[in-house]
């Protein structure tokens, strides 16, 4: 049970349209490498890019975007930098999520036997309100010296997203789900969302409910992670279980994201870095943003290209020599890159000789 998709949209003679936007720091690189890889593929997907970082500060860019993100359905996104002394306030990567109404964001994390962890059989899906909580953006100096920002939980909200992860544990055969949570100390807010979380749980009696504190949670994540089947979670203890459970399997380099909005998809890395510190050197692990690409050809049911890639990457990752820095190696991107481009191209041959 995904979110509704529209595939009739945007296409001509069968291909798919979607929107690129590249993003700051490794963002510009990575998506090059995604298209690449499609265009060497032959994959029935067209581009359309928008400029959307942090040197374009042009409103109607943000505009450009989300009509280009609605129009299409699908887009692959590289993080925005979000720069000190910028004219936004915001963040541009909130602002979109919040006008797409990207309400949940979904992050499979899960042990590859190639990569070499701590602990071994993780397999946890992160399901995280995406558009209010504590990024509602609403903070105000209410007399010099005391600043407030809100946070904001709805039911509505909380009942959207609460469906939606009860909806994906059933249809991917998942047997628990967490509902995490600081309900103790924010009775209210908190409160809401574990008040909500344990009424929608009533009606999937098929599905294993338990809650727990978003502070033990953290700490059991790290130390016995294969407790945990999918996590509910709301957004800002979702950012950062995220992150844990991204680094538990391998780095910021490993694991993808996705976005749903009711109607359109946006796809981009799990942890959400700019990686501004490794852009530009050639040294960035590509796998993520590439497992991104796979999201987004599974999101446009082109199974048979979603499989292509993901078994050019499988066996990228069980090579030990193409392992980048931040997986302990000293492959260059381009060497990951290059032997996957490489491997889905023999692949698609072969498969239009059957
Ligand atoms: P920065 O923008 O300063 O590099 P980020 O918050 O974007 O920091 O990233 C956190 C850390 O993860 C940094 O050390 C960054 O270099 C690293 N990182 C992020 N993405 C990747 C990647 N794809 N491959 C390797 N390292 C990465
Ligand atoms: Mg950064």
């Amino acid at each position: 049970a995904e979110t509704k998709k529209y595939f009739t949209r945007a296409q001509y003679g069968g291909r798919h349209m979607v929107t690129v936007l590249p993003g700051d720091g490794i963002g510009p690189e990575m998506v090059r490498y995604v298209r690449e890889m499609f265009k060497v593929g032959g994959f029935p997907v067209d581009f359309e890019e928008v400029q959307l970082d942090s040197h374009n500060e042009d409103p109607e860019n943000m505009i450009e975007a989300i009509t280009s993100i609605l129009r299409n359905g699908a887009a692959i996104k590289g993080n925005i930098e979000t720069r000190e002394h910028s004219k936004y306030f915001l963040s541009r990567n909130v602002e979109l999520r919040l006008r797409l109404n990207l309400f949940v964001n979904v992050v499979h994390c899960k042990s590859n036997p190639g990569i070499k962890t701590r602990h071994k059989d993780i397999d946890i899906v992160l399901i995280r309100q995406n558009t209010e909580g504590e990024y509602s953006c609403l903070e105000h100096e209410s007399v010099d010296g005391v600043v407030e920002s809100l946070k904001i939980v709805t039911r509505e909200k909380t009942e959207q997203v609460a469906r939606y992860a009860f909806d994906y544990a059933r249809s991917h055969n998942r047997k628990k789900l967490t509902c995490v949570h600081k309900a103790n100390i924010m009775k209210m807010a908190d409160g809401l969302f574990l008040k909500v979380c344990t009424e929608i749980a009533k009606e999937y009696p098929d599905i294993e409910f338990n809650n727990m504190i978003i502070d033990n949670c953290s700490m059991q994540l790290v130390s016995n992670p294969n407790q945990f089947d999918v996590l509910l979670l709301p957004n800002l203890y979702g950012n950062i279980l995220t992150n844990i459970a991204c680094g538990l399997v391998g780095g910021p380099g490993i694991t993808s994201g996705r976005n749903y909005g009711p109607t359109h998809a946006v796809f981009e890395t799990g942890t959400r870095n700019t990686g501004k510190k490794v852009a530009g050197k050639n040294v960035a692990n590509p796998i993520a943003m590439l497992n991104a690409s796979v999201d987004l050809l599974d999101y446009l049911q082109l199974k048979s290209y979603a499989d292509i890639v993901r078994d050019a990457i499988y066996k990228a990752i069980n090579i030990e020599k193409l392992h980048t820095l931040d997986m302990g190696g000293n492959a260059t991107t381009s060497d990951v890159v290059n032997f996957i481009i490489d491997d889905v191209s023999s692949q698609t041959k072969i498969k239009a000789y059957q």
